[in-house]
Parts: structure tokens; sequence; C-alpha cells
């Protein structure tokens, strides 16, 4: 990665370590080097300022309906009709789509338009809306499992134009696929031959270890906030049920309320230390229709843009981060 030296802060003091540290991911055997000393700070490139008023034209707004492709789900006032305002959430197709239902690449891409309310930073969402959002895609999950041409489907969220985001007002995605993207695909390999050799699910082993460790930022009866041992990006966060589960769309509706009330607070915590940085969070679950694996256990990754990809990350799938996971953990516990 190439992060911009940013001026030391005053008070800030060198690194305890000079030294680069590798570490391999547990569950995908991705590689990452640790190296604090190549810069105090990260670069945190923050989205675009946000218009203190919404524009007069954005689809995502009520009374907008009609610019939008007609809703596949939504949260309705009762007595409200479909497409028209009196809505908390909406998911619609998406109007520029990856993939199309009946194009020969079959597919499907939806946005889950989180709140009616023209908000643009995470951070700011109600609880609700991220209730809501966690919801939907439970709900268009169970939907697409039933079109046996699809195979898997992705939920993630961008926020600021570095994560690739093109609309401000707070939305979610869904991409649904005839096959299981790569990520997920070797995250299920190498879990399954980790429960062949051992007999246990690795997420579990993680939850097991990460739960009373330096890593750790918070947690509900149900639900475990850690930083990623070997990160991607600096601030890195991994969101788990410490029940095993392989498939999201099981999930209970209190479930579902825990895991939206952690995200809410890890976001709001990276927004706290990082400002309003660019991230993606991104599901991992089963594939559609797949058994209740006993190696597999969905979770939620959250990878805030503290740095720029480039050829190390790109080129050999190795990425390099600035601050350690166990010191991010103990900033962001200072805002959950
Ligand atoms: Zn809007
Ligand atoms: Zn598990
Ligand atoms: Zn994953």
């Amino acid at each position: 990665m190439t992060p911009d030296p940013a001026p030391p802060a005053p008070g800030d003091a060198p690194r305890a370590s000079a030294f680069p540290e590798y570490r391999r991911d547990p569950v995908t055997g991705r590689w990452a080097v640790v190296a604090p000393a190549r810069a105090l700070r990260p670069l945190v490139p923050h989205p675009a300022p946000a218009d203190p008023e919404p524009p007069a034209d954005c689809p995502f707004c009520p009374g907008n309906e009609h610019d939008t492709p007609g809703e596949l789900f939504a949260d309705r006032d009762p007595g409200t009709r479909a497409n028209g305002p009196g809505w908390r959430l909406r998911v619609v197709p998406n109007r520029y789509p990856a993939v199309e239902p009946d194009a020969p690449a079959v597919g499907r891409h939806e946005v889950v338009i989180a709140c009616p309310e023209h908000v643009t930073r995470a951070a700011e969402l109600p609880r609700g809306a991220y209730r809501g959002l966690f919801r939907a895609y439970r709900e268009r999950i169970r939907a697409h499992a039933a079109d046996p041409r699809l195979g898997y489907t992705l939920a993630f969220k961008n926020v600021g134009a570095a994560a690739g985001a093109s609309l401000a007002h707070a939305h979610a995605q869904l991409v649904a696929t005839p096959f299981v993207p790569p990520v997920v695909a070797e995250e299920l390999t190498r879990s399954e031959e980790h429960h062949a050799r051992t007999g246990r699910c690795v997420f579990c082993e993680l939850i097991a270890t990460e739960a009373s460790g330096p890593r750790r930022i918070c947690e509900t009866a149900g639900v475990l906030a850690v930083t990623a041992f070997a990160p991607r990006f600096a601030y890195e966060v991994w969101v788990l049920p410490k029940a095993h589960a392989a498939r999201f769309e099981t999930t209970a509706d209190a479930d579902v309320g825990e895991l939206a009330g952690v995200v809410r607070r890890v976001v709001q915590a990276q927004d706290a230390v990082l400002g309003p940085v660019a991230f993606n969070w991104v599901l991992h679950t089963a594939p559609l229709r797949s058994a209740e694996l006993p190696h597999y256990h969905w979770h939620l990754e959250i990878l805030p843009r503290t740095a720029t990809p480039a050829g190390l990350e790109w080129g050999g799938g190795c990425f390099v981060t600035t601050v350690a996971p166990e010191e991010a953990a103990g900033q962001l516990r200072g805002h959950v």
C-alpha cells in the first residue's frame, strides 16, 4: 500500500515496534504485513462533504419513488401503496445492474434504501434502519434461494466514493449470481479442510480465542466484534454470531436486532476514530439452499478504506497495514 505519510499529531509517540510482522489469516490463509513503522497514522480518504440539504432529485428520497424500478420488498405504513411514500425501507432492482434476471448471464442486483430520511453518514443512521437493513438482507436471500438458477447472494454496503458508492442517500446492495464468489469459495474450501482435520469450525475457534483477547471490541449475548488478526485494511472489523450458524437467512428477528446494534456501534466507533471514512461491509454466508454446514459460519466483514491497495495487494493478494489490529481494537473500544 502507499499511504501518504500524515503529519504526526501532538502527543503521537513513535510506535514501539519498528519491525513489520507477517500474519496469516486463520480462515483464508491470506498473508498480511502489519508494519506500524511505515506511518504514524493511516491515510484516511474521506468521502466528499455531504450536502446538508437533500438534492431535490435524489431517487431514494420519498416522493421520488417513480425514479427507481418497482419495489421488490418494503417496510410500509399500513394502507400505503407500493412505490409511493409511507415507507421505512425499500428494496428495488438496481437501475444500472451488474447482472440481470433474464439476461444470458442471469443474476439479481438490488438496492436496499435504508431509511426515508436523506442520511448520508452510516454512523448517523438510526438503529431501526440498521435492523431493517439486515432484515431486508435476510428476506431477499430467502427470496433468491427460491430461484434455482441462482447459487449465491452477496450482500454488501459501499459508503463513500472511494469505496464505490455513487449515491449519497444511505443504501446497501445485494448481488445474486449463479456461482459462489471466489472469496467465499476459498473460505468454504479452507474451513471444510480445517473441519476435516480437527473436527471443529475455524470460526467457532476464532470466537473462543478472540473473545478474551486484545482484538475484542464489543459483544452482546449472541454477537462478537473483533479486529481482524491479519487485516486487509487498518481497523478492519469482523462481526460474528457466537452460536454456530452457516446461513445468515436462518437468523431470528431478535438476533438480527443484536447484530444490527453491534454493527452500528462498530461503524460509529470507526467514524469517531477515523472521521467519515469510506468503507465497505460484506456479509459472508453459506451458498443459497446449502445444508446447515458444520464447518462454515456466517459473518460480516467491515473494511474501512484506510489506505489505497496497490501492486502488492491487487497483484499478490498480500495486504500491508500500518496500525496493529490490537492497537486499533484498543482505540475502537474507547468509542463503543
Ligand atoms: Zn435522498
Ligand atoms: Zn462455527
Ligand atoms: Zn469472510
